[in-house]
C-alpha cells in the first residue's frame, strides 16, 4: 500500500505509541493531590513545556484540546462572544475563504445562530490570501469586527500565507487574529511570539501523535468565552479531565518531528518534486494547482481534466495507492472544492482534482507506485465522465 494522504492523517511515530501506550494501564488524573495524581500533573506540565517549545510559545500559553476541530471552535466563537461581551457592536467575523470546514462551519454557524455576520477575504489563484485581500475585507471601518481567523497552511493545496503581514494589518486595527496552523508544525519552523496572532491551533495526528489531542495557543490576555464548561482545568479555556496519555504522546512527536524537520523537509522535497514532474509527464494536460514558491514541502494537487477526482481515487486506491480529494460529497455526488472555487477555477475543474500529500514514512516506492498506477486510473476515470452536478448550495 502506497500512503500519500498524510494531510488527512500521518503515521505515529513509534516513540509516540511507546509514550502512550506506556500510560495507559496507569491511573492518575491530573488534578488529583495524591501521588498517581501529582505524577499525572507532572507529565501533563513537562509535555506542556515541549509543546510550548516546539512552538515557540510560553507554556502558560498551551491549552491542551481534544485536536484541531475543538481548538478552531474555541478560538473563534470564545473569542467572538468575548470581544462582542465586551463591545456589542463587534459582530463582524473575517475569515479567509480557503479555511478548513473547522473554521467554515463554526463561522457559518456563528452568522446562522447567534446574529454575527462574515466578511470572507478573497484568495488569489494560488489560494493565497494577501495583506491588501484583507484590508479590503476589513473595509474603511473596522469597529465592529470581533476577530479575524486565517489558516497559516492550506490543507487541499498546501499555500502557506504570510501570517506575520496579515497580523500586522489586524494590529493597524487593533482586531484580535487567530489562525489555524494545523499543517504547519511538521513542515515549518513556527514561533508563536513572532506570528502576530492571539491564538493559533494545532493538532497532534498531523505530526506524528494520536488523534483526538491538539493545543489551542493562546496568549494570557486573550480572553475567550468557554464553549465547555465544568472543572476549568485548562485555565478558563476549556474544561474536561486532560488525557495524560495522549498529551504525552503529543509531546514526543512534537518534539521528535522538529528535531527530524531539516532532514525530512529535504528528503520530501526530492520525492514530491519527482512526483509531480513524473505525474506532468504522464499527463500533460494536468493543472498543478497553488503556489509554487510559498508551499507546504509535501503537497502535489492537481487538476485532471475530465476525470472526477473521485473515479480517479477509487481507482487509484484499487491499485493500493492512497490519496484524497479534498472536496465533500452531497447526497452522494461529489461536489466541488470550495477552496478551488475560491482560486476561481470553475466548477467542473474544482471536482477534478487530488491531493497527493506525502509525510515522514513516505518512501520513494510509494511515489513509483502511484506512477505505475495513474494512466490506467485516468483513462478509465476519463471513460467514466463527469456526472451532473446537484444544486445544492456551494460554499465559497
Ligand atoms: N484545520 C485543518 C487545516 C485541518 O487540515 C484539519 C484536519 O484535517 C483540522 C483543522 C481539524 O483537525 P482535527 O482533525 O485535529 O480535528
Amino acid at each position: 500500500m502506497a500512503y500519500l494522504d498524510n494531510a488527512a492523517t500521518t503515521p505515529m511515530y513509534p516513540e509516540a505509541v511507546a509514550a502512550m501506550t506506556n500510560l495507559l494501564a496507569q491511573p492518575g488524573n491530573p488534578s488529583s493531590l495524591h501521588a498517581s495524581g501529582r505524577r499525572a500533573r507532572r507529565l501533563v506540565e513537562e509535555s506542556r513545556e515541549k509543546v510550548a517549545k516546539a512552538l515557540g510559545s510560553r507554556s502558560a500559553e498551551v491549552v491542551f484540546t481534544a485536536g484541531g476541530t475543538e481548538a478552531n471552535n474555541i478560538a473563534v466563537k470564545g473569542i467572538a462572544w468575548d470581544q462582542r461581551k465586551k463591545e456589542p457592536q463587534r459582530t463582524r467575523i473575517i475569515a479567509g475563504s480557503t479555511e478548513h470546514h473547522a473554521i467554515l462551519d463554526p463561522v457559518e454557524w456563528l452568522v446562522e445562530s447567534e446574529g454575527f455576520s462574515v466578511t470572507w477575504v478573497k484568495s488569489d489563484t494560488y489560494g493565497l490570501i494577501t495583506p491588501d485581500a484583507l484590508r479590503e475585507a476589513i473595509g474603511p471601518d473596522s469597529s465592529d469586527v470581533a476577530v479575524i481567523t486565517i489558516m497559516l497552511a492550506n490543507n487541499e493545496v498546501g499555500t502557506v500565507n504570510d501570517i506575520i503581514a496579515l497580523t500586522a494589518v489586524a494590529r493597524e486595527h487593533g482586531i484580535r487574529f487567530h489562525t489555524d496552523a494545523v499543517q504547519a508544525p511538521a513542515w515549518l519552523e513556527l514561533n508563536f511570539s513572532d506570528l502576530g496572532v492571539c491564538a493559533m491551533t494545532v493538532s497532534a495526528h498531523k505530526v506524528g501523535g494520536p488523534h483526538g489531542i491538539g493545543a489551542l495557543v493562546i496568549s494570557r490576555d486573550c480572553h475567550v468565552t468557554p464553549l465547555i464548561h465544568g472543572g476549568g482545568q485548562e485555565r478558563d479555556v476549556r474544561s474536561g479531565t486532560l488525557d495524560t496519555p495522549a498529551i504525552v504522546s503529543f509531546a514526543t512527536a512534537l518534539e521528535i518531528s522538529k528535531a527530524r524537520r531539516t532532514e525530512t523537509v529535504a528528503r520530501v522535497r526530492i520525492m514530491r518534486d519527482d512526483l509531480v514532474r513524473r505525474v506532468q509527464e504522464i499527463a500533460p494536460e494536468a493543472i498543478y494547482n497553488g503556489s509554487i514558491e510559498s508551499r507546504l514541502v509535501n503537497n502535489a494537487h492537481f487538476t485532471f481534466p475530465g476525470c472526477l477526482g473521485d473515479s480517479l481515487l477509487m481507482l487509484l486506491d484499487a491499485q493500493g495507492v492512497e490519496c484524497s480529494v479534498g472536496s465533500a460529497c452531497n447526497a452522494g455526488v461529489p461536489q466541488p472544492s470550495h477552496v478551488l472555487l475560491a482560486m476561481g477555477a470553475d466548477r467542473d475543474a474544482a471536482r477534478s482534482t487530488l491531493r497527493f500529500t506525502l509525510g515522514h514514512s513516505t518512501t520513494q516506492a510509494d511515489v513509483d507506485a502511484l506512477i505505475v498506477a495513474l494512466p490506467s486510473a485516468i483513462e478509465r476515470a476519463k471513460r467514466a465522465g463527469m456526472p451532473t452536478l446537484t444544486s445544492a448550495p456551494v460554499r465559497v
